[in-house]
């Protein structure tokens, strides 16, 4: 659809990453008139330099691993080292097949692609340069750009962010990552695989500190047989240049040597000097304040994705733009529960949540109402063949649902499918025990978790 003959559309978005192609794709399937406006590329930082990037090069690792270990399968293989121009080939291929897709998508939709940088002039207008496309109602999907901490600047050479760090052309000696969060961890399991040195610096004590607490200190042990250091409740004092890289030191006296010193404190929105605030949209701390249903302190302005303080995830910025989509289209959406998201570190091992953890669930309903259960893959079939160890664990409310489930291993990021379908239609642990699993699969883990959750296990005991 294209805008009316007073050249106004049904809803002008700002911004074509995650969120904002997700809610002109929407928006156009329900019959809306939509203007895409994206400064760069449409797909954002999850298709050109978060999510998909960062997962082809997990996947690289992966294969060099499994060169590098394929003798102890009985299986004959040399590892002769990493081509990273191949590497970068590799990646970039997959990019670029995903956004041409994308861009035939957008055609396909009719929605219209602005291509410019855009500035927030009214309620209902965004200007790029000197056209002015008016929305009845405008969607700010701005999204986000990596952070650093006070004093320490990214060179882009020998202190990096993670949009360097996936255009790096070779594969650095030794690496200190600062920031053990989800990318900071995907990146010290990336550039290990690849035969660097990686210490991670985390402030808080433990790696991944938003998983289960048992989660972290599973894969924390990963790590460690991994060879990938990390200090842990470790602050950073500051960086100097060294002839060979950097010297990083800590505020508990480290003093650690590295070609690259990877800054992964985590992302700021981008919202300052875009006109956000002169037009009336209420932040808080560069976010942009949003209720349940993504509609900002303006009526006609709605916000999504890593730009509101939600979950700074794709899917996440998916369903935000649907959400608003189908609220403008007149449909009635529930608004998102953001403890039903799943969430994967797709590192070496894999970790994948869905719900609450069990220091949650323990404050929100008390500790006697809290019933945990620890399933180890030790005695998993398929994850003997692939030599992977870790477990299933399950947080239920006694007598009541599972309101959280954590693992970690390899490849097990591909149950989170199952486990947020019963976090989310609020199974009891019962209803889970009687569904068969595939076997040797790893989703018997899952099953068997709920087995012995019930009274009932199988290969499990105490
Ligand atoms: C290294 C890394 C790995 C990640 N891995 C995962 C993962 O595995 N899974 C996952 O779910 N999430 C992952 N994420 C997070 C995910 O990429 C983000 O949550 C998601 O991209 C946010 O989408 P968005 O639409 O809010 O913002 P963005 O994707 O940042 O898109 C915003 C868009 O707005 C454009 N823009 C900004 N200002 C203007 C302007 N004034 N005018 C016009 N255009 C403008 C930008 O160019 C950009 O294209 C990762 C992120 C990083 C950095």
């Amino acid at each position: 659809m294209t805008e009316d003959s007073a050249g106004v559309f049904d809803l002008v978005v700002l911004g074509g990453g995650s969120g904002g192609y997700a809610a002109a794709l929407r928006a156009s399937g329900l019959g809306l008139s939509v203007a895409l406006i994206e400064k760069a590329e449409v797909g954002g930082t999850c298709l050109h330099r978060g999510c998909i990037p960062t997962k082809a090069l997990l996947h690289a690792g992966a294969v060099a691993d499994s060169a590098r270990g394929a003798s102890q399968f009985g299986v004959q293989a040399v590892f002769d080292g990493i081509d990273m121009p191949g590497v970068a080939a590799y990646k970039d291929g997959v990019v670029s097949q995903l956004y041409r897709g994308l861009q035939s998508t957008l055609r396909a939709r009719k929605v219209h692609l602005v291509e410019g940088e855009g500035r927030l002039v009214s309620p209902t207008a965004i200007a790029v340069g000197d056209t002015v496309y008016t929305g009845r109602h405008l969607l700010l999907a701005t999204g986000s750009v990596p952070k650093s901490l006070p004093g320490l600047a990214i060179d882009g050479a020998r202190v990096i962010s993670s949009d360097q760090a996936l255009a790096l052309a070779h594969v650095p000696a030794s690496v200190v990552v600062l920031g053990g969060g989800v990318i900071g961890c995907e990146f010290a399991s990336v550039w290990k695989s690849f035969g660097a040195e990686v210490t991670i610096v985390e402030a808080l004590p433990h790696l991944v500190p938003a998983e289960d607490e048992d989660s972290s200190k599973l894969l924390e042990r990963a790590f460690r047989r991994r060879g990938i250091k990390f200090e842990l409740g470790s602050r950073f004092a500051g960086v100097e240049s060294t002839e060979s890289g950097v010297r990083v030191r800590t505020e508990n006296g480290k003093d650690l040597h590295a070609e690259v010193l990877l800054v992964a404190v985590g992302r700021a929105p981008v919202s300052a000097g875009l006109g956000y605030e002169s037009v009336g949209v209420q932040l808080d701390r560069g976010y942009v304040k949003v209720d349940s249903y993504c509609l900002t302190s303006v009526p006609t302005i709605s916000a999504v994705g890593d730009l509101i303080p939600t979950l700074q995830l794709a899917h996440v910025g998916f369903a935000e733009g649907i959400l608003v989509a189908e609220r403008l289209a007149g449909l009635d959406p529930a608004p998102i529960d953001y403890d039903g998201v799943p969430r994967v570190t797709y590192s070496q091992p894999e970790v994948a949540s869905v719900g609450l953890t069990e220091a949650v669930a323990k404050e929100r309903y008390g500790a006697d109402e809290v019933v945990t259960l620890r399933h180890s893959l030790v005695s998993n079939g398929k994850s003997k063949i692939l030599k992977t160890a870790g477990e299933v664990k399950l947080v239920q409310r006694k007598d009541g649902p599972v309101v959280g489930i954590h693992m970690v291993g390899d490849r097990i990021g591909e149950l989170i499918g199952e486990a947020q379908l019963v976090f989310n239609w609020e199974a009891l642990p019962s209803d889970v025990a009687q569904l068969i699993h595939a076997h040797p699969s790893q989703t018997e883990a899952l099953g068997e978790a709920h087995l012995a959750l019930t009274g009932k296990p199988l290969h499990s005991h105490d």
